[in-house]
């Protein structure tokens, strides 16, 4: 008999009926496999941006403490819920909150990280023959504060629960069947994988895919859990996140991903001297702004043209700082474009591959989509290009890329 942790969404627990169907789908796997569950779950869907807007409409910056204590409601709705749901299927269930559960977590409020679980009541319940049913997303600090993980945290509950009862797999059940080769929505032709490694996923999920939050495929790498995403409402086997090894044969590209949610700040004319640039990005990171691609242009010998992106929200703000640094750094001006998006493609495959920023190049020219930056790693190559263009470039390199099954099988 083995033991699965089992999450479920905002989505999957979006009303009545949809708890009632979930708790119908634990309990026929329970009895039908005989395995032991603990159930996740997050709030119902919608309920913590209205608890956010709620929030916002009492006070306008609403302080972080209270926040977390409001937010934390969401979860625990559902987890009562799911749990009277689950006894009326005839399971023996309990609602868990993360005291109860024994979640702790640092002080950070609102984007606060697990730092240990004490499971004996979850497990004296589990041996008890409950079924678990414990609120994702919310943790409990070293002064007894209820704290939260940060949105789409409850993904992170569930595998760190997981990791912790050294359960068999954990299951994030959602509203898709599984992690796509890219957006369904941008693309029709995209292909549900069966299997992606972990750093693939990593890249997938903070290039934007919100399937799985990324320190959840982290806590997932780190402490051997086997993580699989499918769907609560249509039967099918979703995608296993494995690791690199267990990849039998690793495809060049496994998906395209994509941010619209980028700006690129340009200072032009920045005299060619080592310091002009730490100065800028030193600036930068004193104001906390997460810098993404860097790129230079323009070199004349004495001048440069310097590129960066920052986040959509950041930008004004960056634009600011760097026209004040302007005369201090003897450049010429700056500017900010904010029609701009990140397309990349990403594989493990590409380790062992040559030709493939060839290849996507070839087939963005072939929409006349011109690359207005480009960065690489191992695994990934990203470009930005305008923005009006970004679906036709996802489409034309997911055919490109992941249409047909080009495959390298690694030789050891
Ligand atoms: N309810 C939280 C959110 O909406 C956490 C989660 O759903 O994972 O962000
Ligand atoms: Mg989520």
């Amino acid at each position: 008999m083995g033991l699965v942790v089992k999450k479920f969404g905002g989505t999957s627990v979006g009303d009545l009926s949809r708890i009632h169907h979930v708790a119908n789908l634990v309990h026929d796997y329970k009895q039908k496999t005989g395995n032991d569950v603990v159930v996740v779950v997050s709030a119902m869907a919608g309920e913590t941006n209205r608890l956010i807007d709620l929030a916002k409409s009492c006070v306008a910056r609403p302080e972080p403490r209270e926040l977390d204590v409001l937010v934390s409601t969401g979860e625990q709705v559902s987890t009562s819920l799911l749990s009277m749901a689950l006894m009326a299927q005839g399971s023996k269930a309990k609602s868990f909150s993360a005291r109860q559960a024994g979640i702790s977590t640092n002080t950070s409020f609102t984007k606060a990280q697990i730092e240990e679980i004490q499971d004996e009541r979850i497990r004296e319940s589990i041996a008890a023959g409950f079924i678990p049913v414990v609120a994702g997303f919310q943790g409990i600090n070293q002064s007894g504060d209820i704290t939260t993980l940060g949105r789409g945290g409850s993904d992170i509950t569930a595998v760190a629960l997981a990791a912790a009862l050294k359960a068999d797999a954990c299951y994030i059940y959602t509203d898709v069947d599984g992690v796509y080769s890219t957006d369904p929505r941008v693309c029709p032709e995209a292909t549900r994988l069966d299997r992606i490694c972990h750093e693939e996923m990593l890249e997938f999920s903070s290039m934007g895919a919100k399937v799985l939050h990324p320190r959840s495929v982290y806590f997932a790498m780190a402490y051997h859990v086997p993580l699989c995403v499918l769907s609560t409402f249509e039967p099918g086997e979703g995608t296993w996140i494995v690791k690199e090894e267990e990849l039998m044969e690793k495809p060049i590209v496994t998906g395209v991903t994509y941010r619209t949610d980028e700006a690129k700040i340009t200072i032009s004319k920045l005299p060619s001297d080592p310091k002009a640039l730490s100065t800028l990005f030193s600036v930068m990171a004193e104001h906390g702004i997460f810098i993404d691609m860097i790129t230079q242009t323009g070199f004349d010998g004495s001048k440069t043209d310097i590129s960066f992106t920052v986040m959509d929200d950041d930008s004004t703000n960056a634009l600011e700082i760097v026209q004040q640094l302007v005369p201090e750094l003897g450049a010429q001006g700056a500017e900010c474009d904010r029609d701009i998006a990140k397309i990349s493609i990403i594989g493990v495959g590409m380790r062992y591959h040559s030709g493939v920023a060839s290849q996507m190049f070839e087939a963005l020219a072939s929409e006349n989509i011109g690359v207005e930056m480009i960065s690489t790693s191992e695994i990934k190559v990203s470009v930005v290009v305008p923005k009006k263009y970004w679906e036709v470039a996802v489409r034309t390199l997911n055919q490109s890329f992941c249409s047909h099954n080009i495959e390298v099988s690694v030789e050891k």
